[in-house]
C-alpha cells in the first residue's frame, strides 16, 4: 500500500536543468541519516549540496534516545564519538527483558559495550558541528518539490524560504527526507506496509523519585520504559490499552497514567521538556536505488520503537553508501552502487521483523501469550548462546553482508577495531573515509601503489594475506600479498588512483 502524500507529482521536473548549478550529490534532509551522508561526502572531497525544510533553529526534539555500540563504531571511525560522549548520556550494559529477564551487553566485543542514552539533537549536533569544520553549509528551509533524472544525472526543483523555486543539477541525489519522503513519491516509490502501534506517548521528565536503573514493565494493560538520560531528565516511553488517542500530545496525566499502570508508580514525573505521542507504522521501500537516487534512514524503512533501531538503521545506510558514490566519483563502476540496496535492504526488513515482534509480545492480550512472555524470555535468555546472538543483533554489530562466488569466508563481516603493531588503532585509519589495506608488505606497497596513498592506508598485518577493509568498517576483499591482485582491487572498490 502506497502513503497517501500532499507532494507534488514526480512529473514536475525542473524548469531549466541546463542552466541549474551542478554538484555531486544532493542530500534531501538534514536528520542523522543526512547529517552523517553529506559530511562523509564533503570529507572525501566531493561537491554536496545539502538541504532541509526544517528552519536552522528548529531540533529534531527529542525522539530517539538510544545510540547502539555499531553506531558507535560508525561515529568512531570518524573521529565523532568522543565528540558523542562529551555530550550528556548514560550508558546502560544491561537493557530490561520480559518477565525481568536482562540483555546483559557488557560482554560485547567492542569498544562499546553498553546502549548509549543520549537524545537525538545531541547526534544531530556532533554530526552538525562537523559538516561546519569542514566549511559545509545546510541550506534550510529549503524543500524539493521536483525530481527528474536522465543517463547523466538528476535534476531537481528546490523551493527556498522566500517560495522560489530554482534548478538544481547533480550526478546522485539522496532522499534523507525522513518518513514522509517527498523524494520517496518523486521517483514513484511505494512504501508498502501498515500501522503496527497507536498511542505511544513519549516523555522526557524529571523523576522525583526515579528508580534506581534504567526499568520496564509489562502487563495485560500497559507497558512503560524509563531510562536516564545523563543529565538529570529520563525518558518515558509509556503505552496503555485503555489509552488508544491519535497523535497530538497528551498531557503528563496521561503518561502518568500509563506509567503507573505498568510500574505501579510514575515515580513522580513532573516538568517535561518534551511530550509526544506517536503511531507507528511499519514500512518498507522496495528498492533503495533507483537510478542515480538513493533513499536512506527513514525514507526507505520505519517500524515501531521497541528496540531502538530508527536512527541507528538510518546512520548505517548513510555509512554503506557513503564511501560507494565517493568511489565513484572517483572512477569506480557504478555496478558498486547496487551494493548499497543489496546490503542495506535485507537489514532495515530483518528490523522491521525484529522490532515488531518486540512490540507485538509487549502488548499481547491473551493470557497464554502473556503467560508465555513472561515465563519463556527468562529461560530463552538463560541460555549465552541466545543472549550472545540477541545482542548482537540488537546493538548491530551481528550484522553481516553477503560474499561473491570465490571471496573468502570473512568477505562482507564487521572488521573489530584492534591496536595495530605501531600502536594506533584500525579505525583511526579509516577515519575521513579512507579504506585500510592490512597485510605483511602493505606498507611496503605504499610507493608502488601511490595513486591510492590519500584513499587508503597501507598498515602490517599478517605475512600471508592482504585484507581490503571498507571505510565502513567490513571486510571488502581478502586476497594474496601481492600488488598486481591489490591494485585490482583497489581500482574495484576504491576507484581509479590519482595520477
Ligand atoms: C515522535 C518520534 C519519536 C521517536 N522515537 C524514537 C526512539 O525512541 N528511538 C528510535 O530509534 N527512533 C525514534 N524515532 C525515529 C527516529 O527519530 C528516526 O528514525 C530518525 O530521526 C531517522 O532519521 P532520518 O535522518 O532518516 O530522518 P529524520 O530525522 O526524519 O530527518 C529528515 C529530515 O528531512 C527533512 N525533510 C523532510 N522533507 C523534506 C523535503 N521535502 N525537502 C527537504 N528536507 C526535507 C526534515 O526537515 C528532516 O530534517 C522517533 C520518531 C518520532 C517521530
Amino acid at each position: 500500500m502506497a502513503t497517501k502524500s500532499p507532494h507534488p507529482s514526480p512529473t514536475q521536473a525542473p524548469a531549466h536543468p541546463e542552466t541549474a548549478p551542478t554538484t555531486s550529490v544532493v542530500v534531501v534532509g538534514a536528520g542523522p541519516t543526512g547529517l552523517l551522508l553529506a559530511g562523509d561526502l564533503v570529507e572525501a572531497g566531493l561537491d554536496v549540496t545539502v538541504i532541509d525544510k526544517r528552519p536552522a533553529n528548529l531540533s529534531n526534539l527529542s525522539r530517539a534516545f538510544g545510540v547502539h555500540a555499531r553506531t558507535l563504531e560508525v561515529l568512531d571511525m570518524r573521529g565523532l564519538a568522543e565528540d558523542l560522549l562529551a555530550h550528556p548520556s548514560y550508558k546502560m550494559d544491561k537493557v530490561a527483558a520480559f518477565g525481568n529477564a536482562e540483555l546483559d551487553l557488557s560482554r560485547l566485543p567492542t569498544t562499546f559495550p553498553y546502549l548509549l542514552v543520549c537524545a537525538q539533537p545531541y547526534v544531530e549536533r556532533v554530526l552538525r558541528d562537523r559538516l561546519e569544520r569542514l566549511g559545509a553549509t545546510i541550506q534550510h528551509d529549503t524543500e524539493v518539490t521536483g525530481l527528474a533524472q536522465d543517463d547523466d544525472g538528476v535534476s531537481l526543483t528546490v523551493t527556498g524560504p522566500d517560495g522560489t523555486a530554482r534548478s538544481l543539477r547533480s550526478d546522485f541525489a539522496v532522499g534523507c527526507d525522513g518518513v514522509h519522503s517527498a523524494v520517496r513519491h518523486l521517483i514513484d516509490l511505494p512504501f508498502p506496509g501498515g500501522p503496527v502501534m497507536r498511542g505511544i506517548m513519549l516523555a522526557d521528565v524529571l523523576l522525583a523519585e526515579p528508580p534506581a536503573r534504567p526499568t520496564v514493565h509489562t502487563n495485560r494493560q500497559a507497558f512503560a520504559f524509563a531510562a536516564p538520560f545523563g543529565d538529570g531528565y529520563w525518558r518515558l516511553t509509556a503505552w496503555s490499552r485503555a489509552d488508544q488517542a491519535d497523535d497530538g500530545e497528551p498531557s503528563l496525566d496521561q503518561v502518568a497514567a500509563a506509567a503507573r499502570q505498568a510500574f505501579g508508580s510514575d515515580y513522580g514525573m513532573h516538568s517535561p521538556r518534551w511530550i509526544s505521542r506517536f503511531h507507528s507504522d511499519e514500512r518498507q521501500v522496495p528498492r533503495y536505488r533507483v537510478g542515480r537516487v538513493f533513499l536512506a534512514g527513514d525514507a526507505a524503512h520505519c517500524h515501531t520503537p521497541a528496540g531502538g533501531q530508527g536512527m541507528n538503521t538510518g546512520m548505517q545506510d548513510a555509512a554503506n553508501l557513503s564511501w560507494r558514490l565517493a568511489a565513484v566519483a572517483r572512477g569506480a563502476s557504478l555496478g558498486l552502487l547496487d551494493g548499497y540496496h543489496a546490503e542495506r535492504h535485507p537489514v532495515g526488513a530483518e528490523v522491521l521483523r525484529s522490532s515488531g515482534r518486540m512490540a507485538r509480545l509487549a502488548t499481547a492480550r491473551s493470557r497464554l501469550a502473556v503467560a508465555a512472555r513472561e515465563a519463556v524470555a527468562p529461560l530463552v535468555l538463560g541460555s549465552p548462546a541466545v543472549t550472545r546472538m540477541a545482542t548482537m543483533q540488537i546493538s548491530g554489530l551481528g550484522i553481516r553482508y553477503g560474499r561473491g562466488p570465490g571471496d573468502a569466508r570473512t568477505v562482507g563481516t564487521r572488521v573489530a577495531d584492534h591496536e595495530l603493531p605501531d600502536g594506533t588503532r584500525l579505525f583511526e585509519h579509516l577515519r575521513a573515509g579512507r579504506f585500510a589495506l592490512v597485510g605483511g608488505a602493505a606498507p611496503a606497497w605504499d610507493s608502488e601503489l601511490a595513486g591510492w596513498r590519500n584513499r587508503v592506508a597501507f598498515l602490517t598485518g599478517p605475512e600471508n594475506q592482504t585484507v581490503l577493509v571498507r571505510p565502513d568498517g567490513y571486510t571488502a576483499w581478502v586476497g594474496a600479498p601481492d600488488p598486481a591482485d591489490v591494485s585490482v582491487a583497489l581500482r574495484t572498490w576504491c576507484g581509479e588512483p590519482a595520477s
